[in-house]
């Protein structure tokens, strides 16, 4: 077995890349390639069918309006070619966006960035914005919103620049766009909140800023509708896909009974000089569960004026 390996990883070091192979790392995350260059790939799962969420994919696959097509693709952008018709979709798809009960970090959500909204989903200059503009400045990190793989890492000529895109546990894809730099590969598994490119203006862009996309099956949603840019927070555990939600005016009607219960969340905006010791201490909490609520490690430097998830 051990031969086999060694013999797999020369080809690999001939096959994709001709640098020198100077590390190999295993990880939660899968066997990491690390060459020369100190550039790396990830060894590709050959089992794995690009499905993320089995339960989303069985109501996708057995609804015969839908015929969607996903796959999974290094090279394009949109699986389907964008063949998934909005309009097929009669009936309503539950997804899970936020699990707090949960002991894993994957179900939660983290903030891409913290900038502010500087452009909306929708129409504009004559054709759709299918993303949600949000300031930042060039080298300032981007996260993952949510865990998932990524899919696509390199740089995009039709306009995004350097572009990340991730497939989602959840069942949604999003898209990181003007990127400086991308700093994961695809396959690469990732936590919410992870780093997975640092912020930028390439491609079609007009200033440094994350152009930030949220698609089901490739088709775009507002993120508004999904997100609460300026709390950092999901608006509904529960995400209710229909057709309305893929409008400009769509909304996402929550689940009854399980509305977004800010009464049971608790947020605590971060001060100077705090620490998650005596943020967690004075809330009756631990670092613990606020680093698991927030996708954070407890070295994670704590950003003056961030909210915290506490409860
Ligand atoms: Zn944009």
């Amino acid at each position: 077995m051990r031969i086999l390996l060694i013999s797999f990883l020369t080809f690999i070091s001939f096959a994709g890349n001709s640098q020198q192979i100077i590390d190999t790392i295993q990880s939660e995350e899968g066997t990491m390639i690390v060459f020369a260059n100190r550039t790396w790939v990830y060894l590709e799962d050959l089992n794995f069918d690009g499905i993320m969420n089995h339960h989303v994919a069985s109501q996708v696959d057995t609804d015969s309006n839908l015929n969607y097509i996903q796959s999974w693709d290094h090279d394009v952008c949109y699986t389907s070619n964008l063949a998934n018709n909005v309009n097929a979709m009669k009936d309503t798809i539950w997804l899970c966006l936020e699990d707090s009960e949960s002991d894993s970090l994957d179900g939660l959500f983290h903030m891409p960035t913290d900038g502010i909204i500087t452009s909306h989903f929708g129409w504009r200059r004559g054709r759709n914005h299918n993303g949600t503009d949000l300031d930042l400045n060039t080298g300032d990190t981007v996260r993952a919103a949510w865990g998932g793989k990524v899919r696509y890492a390199k740089f995009n000529t039709s306009g995004f620049g350097n572009l990340v895109i991730i497939r989602h546990h959840n069942g949604l894809e999003t898209f990181y766009a003007h990127l400086s730099k991308h700093i994961v590969v695809p396959d690469q598994m990732v936590n919410p909140g992870d780093p997975i490119g640092l912020g930028g203006n390439t491609g079609h862009s007009y200033g440094s800023h994350l152009h930030f996309e949220v698609r089901f099956y490739d088709i775009p949603m507002n993120p508004e509708k999904v997100i609460d840019f300026k709390e950092g927070i999901v608006r509904d555990e529960n995400l209710m896909v229909h057709r309305g939600l893929f409008r400009p005016g769509g909304y996402a009607p929550s689940s009854s009974g399980k509305a977004v219960a800010s009464g049971d969340k608790k947020y605590y905006r971060v001060r100077s000089g705090d620490t998650l010791g005596a943020i967690a201490s004075r809330n009756r909490t631990t670092v613990s569960r606020i680093c698991q609520l927030n996708g954070i490690r407890p070295t994670t430097v704590l950003q003056i004026g961030k909210n915290l998830r506490i409860r």
